[in-house]
C-alpha cells in the first residue's frame, strides 16, 4: 500500500514529492508529513441510479438514465482519505460476487489496504432514483455490510499499527464500530464518528470512545434528541454560535464536534480544556463558493479529507484541517457519483491555491 501506483497511490514519500512539485501546495492544502495513515471502518455498497424526470409513484413504471458505481458510506470516505494523501486502511464486508470483486479492483486502483471479511451474503447494494431537482429515494440492501463481526475488526489489529486516526460510520453493525475504536484506543490513533445515516442508534459506549464526532444537521438533532435534548435542522444553522455550542456540549461533552452546514461550511465546537492547538473553543468555517452539481458524498468526502489531514500533521492547529475539509468536500460536488468524485490531492491544490 505505502508504494506509489501510476494513479498516485497515498504513500508518504510519494506524498512528499507531489507536495514539492505543487507550488502552493503546502500553504492551504496542507503538507503531509509522516504517519499519515488513516482506518476507515465502514460500508461498500455498489450503488444503482436512476436518473428520471420525477420518482416514481406507487404502482407506476417510468424509464429513466442508469449508472452504476461504488459508494457506501465508508468505501466512499476510504477513497476520499487515500486521495487526500494519508496511507489507507479500509476494514468491511463484502460478498463473494461481482460487487465484492469491483470493491477489491476500485480499492487497489487507489492504494487502499482492504481489509474485508468474506461474507455468504450478497456485496450491499443502494438503489437510488434522482429526479430532475436533484431529489432522490434510496433503497439500501445492506448485505455483508450488516455482517461485519467485531471479530473480523479484532483480527485486523496488524492494520491499525501507526494509525492516527480510526473513521467509522454507522452502516455497519454497532458492535463492529464499537471494537475497532477499542482498538485504535489500544494504538493511541484518535476514534472519529460520522454518526451517519441519521436513523442509527449510538450507543453510550460508543459516545465515549469517540474523541471527534461529524454530524450532518439532520444527525445531529436526531442524534441529540435520543439524548433528551432538542433543536430543529431547519433552524440549526442560524442559531447562535454560544447556543450552538452548547448544544454541541451536549453530545459529546468530552470530544471535538463538527457540524457540517452543507454550502454554509460547518461549525467546530471544542471541549473545555482541549482545543486542538485553536484559539477559540468554536467558531464557523464557511465552505469556499462552488458550482455544486452533485452533493452525495459530499459529507463523506469532508469526513475522509479531515481524518487525513489530521493523521498527517496532528500538531498544526485543527482549524487548518477543518479548511482543508471544507475545500476537498466543496470540490466534491463538482462531480457526478460518490467515491469517483472524490478529488485527487493535485486538483485541490489547483482549484484552492
Ligand atoms: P452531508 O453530505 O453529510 O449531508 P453536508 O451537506 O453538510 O453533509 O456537506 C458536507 C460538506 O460538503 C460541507 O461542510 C461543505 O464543506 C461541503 N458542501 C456541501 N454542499 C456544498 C455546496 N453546495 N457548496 C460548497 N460546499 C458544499
Amino acid at each position: 500500500v505505502a508504494g506509489a501506483s501510476p494513479k498516485g497511490a497515498p504513500g508518504t514519500i510519494v506524498i512528499a514529492r507531489v507536495a514539492s512539485l505543487l507550488p502552493g501546495f503546502g500553504s492551504r492544502a496542507g503538507l503531509m508529513t509522516a504517519k499519515s495513515k488513516v482506518v476507515v471502518v465502514g460500508s461498500f455498497n455498489v450503488d444503482h441510479v436512476w436518473s428520471t424526470d420525477m420518482l416514481p409513484r406507487p404502482g407506476e413504471t417510468l424509464a429513466g438514465r442508469y449508472r452504476s458505481g461504488p459508494g457506501g458510506k465508508g468505501f466512499n470516505q476510504a477513497v476520499a482519505a487515500a486521495r487526500s494523501g494519508a496511507t489507507t486502511a479500509f476494514v468491511c464486508a463484502l460478498g463473494d460476487d461481482a460487487g465484492g470483486r469491483l470493491a477489491r479492483e476500485l480499492a487497489e486502483g487507489d492504494g487502499i489496504a482492504l481489509h474485508a471479511q468474506s461474507s455468504s451474503q450478497p456485496t450491499g447494494t443502494a438503489g437510488i432514483y434522482v429526479d430532475a431537482d436533484g431529489r432522490n429515494s434510496i433503497v439500501i440492501g445492506p448485505g455483508a455490510n450488516a455482517a461485519l463481526s467485531p471479530a473480523h475488526v479484532r483480527a485486523q489489529d496488524a492494520a491499525f499499527v501507526g494509525a492516527g486516526v480510526v473513521l467509522a460510520q454507522l452502516e455497519s453493525p454497532v458492535d463492529a464500530v464499537l471494537e475497532a475504536f477499542t482498538v485504535a484506543r489500544r494504538h493511541g490513533a484518535s476514534a472519529l464518528l460520522n454518526p451517519a445515516p441519521a436513523d442509527a442508534v449510538v450507543t453510550p459506549e460508543l459516545w465515549a470512545l469517540a474523541d471527534l464526532t461529524t454530524p450532518n444537521e439532520t444527525e445531529f438533532c436526531m442524534q441529540l434528541k435520543r439524548l433528551g435534548a432538542d433543536a430543529d435542522p431547519v433552524t440549526l444553522a442560524s442559531q447562535p454560535d454560544d447556543a450552538l455550542h452548547a448544544l454541541c456540549r451536549q453530545l459529546l461533552p468530552h470530544g471535538t464536534v463538527v457540524i457540517t452546514l452543507g454550502a454554509a461550511g460547518c461549525f467546530v465546537s471544542h471541549p473545555a480544556g482541549d482545543l486542538r492547538g485553536d484559539t477559540a473553543p468554536c467558531y464557523r468555517q464557511p465552505a469556499p463558493q462552488v458550482d455544486a452539481i452533485d452533493t452525495t458524498g459530499a459529507g463523506d468526502a469532508f469526513n475522509g479529507a479531515l481524518a487525513a489531514a489530521l493523521a498527517s500533521a496532528p500538531g498544526q492547529p485543527f482549524a487548518a484541517h477543518v479548511r482543508r475539509a471544507v475545500d476537498y468536500a466543496a470540490l466534491s460536488t463538482e462531480r457526478h457519483g460518490a467515491a469517483e468524485a472524490m478529488p485527487r490531492m493535485h486538483e485541490l491544490a489547483e482549484r484552492f491555491p
